[in-house]
């Protein structure tokens, strides 16, 4: 052979070897370019999406993209040892997370390793982190209360167990704090619950850390944290691992809170992935699928039927506005997946009306129905009364002669709003929440001065708890307030407000 044949045999070698690769190898493949937290990797025709893959340096990376000819690999773990034509194995597992009891009080990461320096988790269970949510017949209607603590959700816009409730406004606004206020709320109540951190300062995670532990908070939450500094491809899978984690208990029968804080971030990871995976970009940049993505994953929050155990899931997800703006892309998609929105107002919250919840824009589309019927008696007329007040102040301050009623309506309000103040860490047990808003609906409120409201109202919390136990324990079962208990509170208050005027004329 001369050395034009050879050359031919060497390429023609060279075809074939490549040929028999990509025939035989459905199992492995190599790379062919990695950065940026992504492999493309030629081979791995046996993949499934979604499938752990794992790298020759014993990194492990999740098949997102099949195309024909290359898989798109996002990569679990840095990309520093990963080189072109490295080998990829099929590990024929789709992620998984460990679950159960063992992970209460621990902070893991989105694979469940814990990240807290408190040791192993023996968890006995895995569960994979993509599941297929609950179907309708396996469901029941959201009928429970879950009590967040803070007064003005669990008066207005109520949450019931199995509902998934919004949580948006621009940053700072005190999104983290009504969530972590939920949290709080569950002491003693059988709820289990999950916070998943996507993409935050990782001191602001241990903030909520310490929050929850100095409750005593912790012993039945996990913290799911996949912090800023992760990869796209962890910050991505952050919220399907909390959601594994949650489903576990829900599946034992058992109640369960999710926070997922927040999925503006998610949003944004999953954009990143998508961009370097190349994948045709929509609206924002976004790509389409990412209404599917939130989707999928809050529909497997629901209420189970007495069939299927009675689980629940209730999930607040959070989404950060910019300048208030709810119809951007990812606000009004997860508006639309979720049942009711706590919007929070920034003008509101830097005025120190906090909560800053903004009660024309807030709903629950389920929540009412799982409200007391002392609950429902004492907050019916909310809702208008802070509307009419919010009307009424505007005008008020173009008209310099404002007629009596106007005025009753302006006073009314003023105090109301500042009844529904609320430091944050701070839950209000569903009772007390019922005897403050009784203040309102009941004319006490009227009778004090607007900055003699919130010590009034401390008073006569602390006077219940310590001397109207019987009272109170009849307010928290699910009694009409009827003539026969109004008249026992009406007395108390009476008692109370005599009391309180004396304190402070003397
Ligand atoms: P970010 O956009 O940074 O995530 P956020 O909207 O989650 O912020 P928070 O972190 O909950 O807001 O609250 C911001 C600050 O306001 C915190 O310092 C918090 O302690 C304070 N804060 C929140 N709620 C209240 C409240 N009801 N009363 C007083 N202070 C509050
Ligand atoms: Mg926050």
């Amino acid at each position: 052979m001369d050395q034009k044949d050879e050359q031919i045999v060497q390429k023609l070698k060279e075809r074939i070897q490549q040929i028999d690769w990509e025939f035989s190898d459905l199992d492995t493949g190599s790379v062919l370019t990695v950065g940026d937290g992504i492999a493309l990797v030629r081979g791995l025709r046996g993949v499934q999406s979604n499938e752990l893959v794992r790298f020759e340096d014993d990194t492990f990376g999740l098949a997102l993209n099949l195309e024909e000819n290359q898989v798109g690999v996002i990569l679990l773990g840095g990309d520093e040892n990963i080189r072109e034509n490295d080998l990829v194995y099929r590990t024929g597992e789709v992620a998984q997370v460990p679950v159960g009891d063992e992970l209460l009080g621990r902070v893991v990461n989105p694979l469940g390793e814990p990240i807290d320096a408190r040791g192993e988790i023996n968890a006995t269970e895995e569960r994979y982190v993509e599941r297929e949510a609950p179907g309708v017949m396996a469901r029941k209607s959201v009928h429970q209360p879950l009590y967040t603590g803070v007064k003005l959700v669990d008066a207005m816009i109520p949450i019931g167990k199995g509902q998934r409730e919004l949580i948006i406004g621009d940053r700072q606004t005190g999104k983290t704090s009504i969530a972590i206020n939920a949290i709080l709320n569950q002491q003693d109540q059988n709820v289990k619950c999950v916070y998943v951190a996507i993409g935050q300062k990782s001191s602001t995670v241990v903030e909520v850390q310490e929050t929850l532990e100095r409750y005593g908070a912790l012993d039945y939450t996990v913290i799911v944290n996949s912090p800023a500094d992760d990869s796209a491809a962890l910050q991505y899978i952050a919220p399907y691992a909390g959601t594994a984690i949650g489903e576990y208990w829900m599946d034992q029968g058992e109640d369960v809170l999710i926070i997922y804080d927040d999925l503006s971030k998610h949003a944004v990871a999953y954009r990143t992935i998508s961009l370097l995976l190349k994948r045709p970009s929509g609206r924002e940049a976004y790509p389409g699928d990412v209404f599917y993505l939130h989707s999928r994953m809050l529909e497997r929050s629901g209420k189970l039927n007495e069939e299927n155990g009675g689980g629940s899931m209730t999930a607040l997800p959070i989404v950060e506005t910019q300048l208030g703006d709810i119809s951007a892309y990812i606000p009004t998609n997860v508006i639309s997946i979720t049942d009711g929105q706590l919007f929070l107002d920034t003008e509101d919250f830097q005025g120190g009306r906090r909560p800053a919840i903004d009660s024309g824009l807030s709903v629950s589309r389920v929540g009412s129905d799982a409200q007391t019927d002392a609950m429902k008696d004492v907050s019916g007329s909310l809702r208008l009364d802070l509307a009419q007040y919010d009307e009424m102040q505007s005008f008020a301050q173009f008209s310099s002669d404002i007629d009596e009623e106007t005025q009753a309506v302006i006073d009314h309000g003023r105090r109301l709003t500042e009844l529904l103040k609320q430091p944050a860490q701070q839950v209000i047990s569903h009772e007390l929440v019922i005897l403050s808003i009784y203040l309102s609906k009941y004319g006490w409120l009227d009778k004090l001065e607007v900055d003699e409201v919130r010590p009034f109202e401390r008073y006569m919390h602390e006077a219940f708890q310590e001397n109207h136990q019987d009272l109170l324990a009849d307010i928290a079962e699910d009694y009409e307030l009827t003539d026969d208990l109004k008249e026992r509170i009406d007395a108390v208050m009476q008692e109370l407000y005599d009391e309180f005027k004396v304190m402070q004329n003397g």
